[in-house]
């Protein structure tokens, strides 16, 4: 891991955990499609299950070769000491709620967080006694405000979907820390090539690996990356024996995508950095939110915890809720889908897709407005782009 704190972001993500295999000089790690894994000796198995160093692989839900190159890969992207690769992002959101919070605990969380992992929060830990705050965590002190002596957990989203509010993850550590409590944020929306929490207090971080990372649409995963020994052993007995573990061959695919991730961020957000000005001039558009404007009321922290400022952004068509159907079912390019990440442009509506699960009230509170349209830009050519949402805004 030593070599890599030297090298640029880009070296990294192309190297870290991919290595000729060791059995064939196969330059693509190979995918280790199986269960079990034949031990040399009862020696051998007795070293295995102790986890010796001269130990081999036992069964794969324990582990697997092509499964822990890629958890290696997260590791020093993230620059943290472990990963867990999950079957998809909410096996890793549980994982880490499941891991973490026991009968009594409170939980602070980002109000307007991705949909099922505020939900889960409401509908199933509270049959376990566990209970939640969600706060608006652009403001430090509301974080502040809502701890309690039984918070065990700080959980947090920045830049938070689909608001695109940010955390100030260096002032929000060092206050869930003076309470005993630990940080976790889901990195999903900036990815490890722009933004590394556990650099900045975290002590957990996790993926949605089905946007970024992978990139392609084509893939669900998640992976939880954490700062230290302990908390890796921790989380990694529960993982093994919860079970949303991941399948050697999505962790192939995974790996596959994840080699070109620098290269299709740069592109995707020097679109959407364009876009965002474009829209943020258009005499249609009521308003834009993009963390790397300068009319993003965070912007001066999105400068200093960011290195881009992403691919994903939100606006307001005027006219409301009308208006952004009206773009939403006429664009060509755009594709009208949920989730994000992806190489291909996707648009959507949150209040009536992806945050629909979350009370009207809640969602105004939570500054997800009827009118508010997300839109996750791809690598197309940006000329198309900008001439796909034109062509579509001069008719309302
Ligand atoms: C998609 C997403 C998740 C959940 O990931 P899945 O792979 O769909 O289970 C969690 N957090 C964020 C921010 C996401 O965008």
């Amino acid at each position: 891991m030593h070599d890599f704190e030297k090298k640029g972001c880009q070296t990294r993500i192309i190297h870290a955990g991919h290595r000729p295999d060791p059995a064939t000089g196969a330059v693509s790690t190979p995918i280790y499609q199986s269960s079990t894994f034949a031990f040399k000796s009862a020696d051998h198995g007795a070293a295995s299950f102790r986890g010796d160093p001269d130990g081999g692989f036992i069964y794969t839900r324990l582990g697997n070769p092509t499964i822990m190159a890629l958890e290696e890969s997260l590791a020093i992207l993230e620059k943290g000491c472990g990963a867990m690769a999950c079957a998809t992002g909410m096996a890793a959101v549980n994982l880490v709620y499941y891991a973490l919070l026991s009968q009594g605990d409170h939980v602070v969380c980002t109000e307007s967080l991705y949909g099922p992992s505020r939900m889960v929060l409401e509908t199933e830990y509270p049959r376990f006694g566990i209970a939640a705050t969600f706060v608006d965590s652009a403001d430090a002190h509301n974080v502040a405000a809502a701890m309690t002596p039984a918070t065990k957990l700080v959980y947090l989203e920045t830049p938070a979907n689909p608001t695109l509010k940010l955390a100030d993850l260096t002032a929000i550590a060092a206050i869930a820390h003076r309470h005993g409590a630990l940080v976790c944020v889901d990195n999903t929306f900036a990815s490890p090539y722009l933004q590394n929490p556990l650099e900045l207090g975290a002590d957990l971080v996790l993926h949605s690996m089905t946007k970024f990372i992978n990139g392609h649409s084509d893939v669900v995963a998640g992976m939880v990356v954490v700062k230290d020994r302990d908390l890796h052993k921790r989380l990694l007995k529960v993982h093994r024996n919860l079970g949303g573990t991941m399948d050697p061959h999505q962790a192939w695919l995974v790996q596959r995508g994840i080699k070109t991730l620098g290269l299709r961020m740069d592109r995707a957000q020097d679109n959407c950095l364009k876009l965002a000005h474009f829209l943020e001039k258009h005499p249609k558009i009521a308003w834009v939110r993009y963390p790397f404007l300068a009319s993003h009321p965070q912007y001066d922290l999105a400068r200093r915890q960011m290195r881009g400022g992403g691919a994903v952004m939100s606006f307001g068509v005027k006219g409301g809720l009308a208006a952004g159907k009206k773009l939403m079912d006429n664009l060509d390019l755009c594709t009208l889908a949920v989730s994000l990440g992806g190489i291909e442009t996707l648009i959507e509506h949150p209040a009536s897709m992806t945050h629909a699960g979350i009370p009207e009230a809640d969602r105004r509170a939570a500054a997800i407005t009827d009118d508010l349209v997300r839109i996750a830009v791809g690598c197309e050519d940006y000329a198309d782009l900008e001439a796909d949402l034109a062509r579509v805004l001069a008719t309302i």
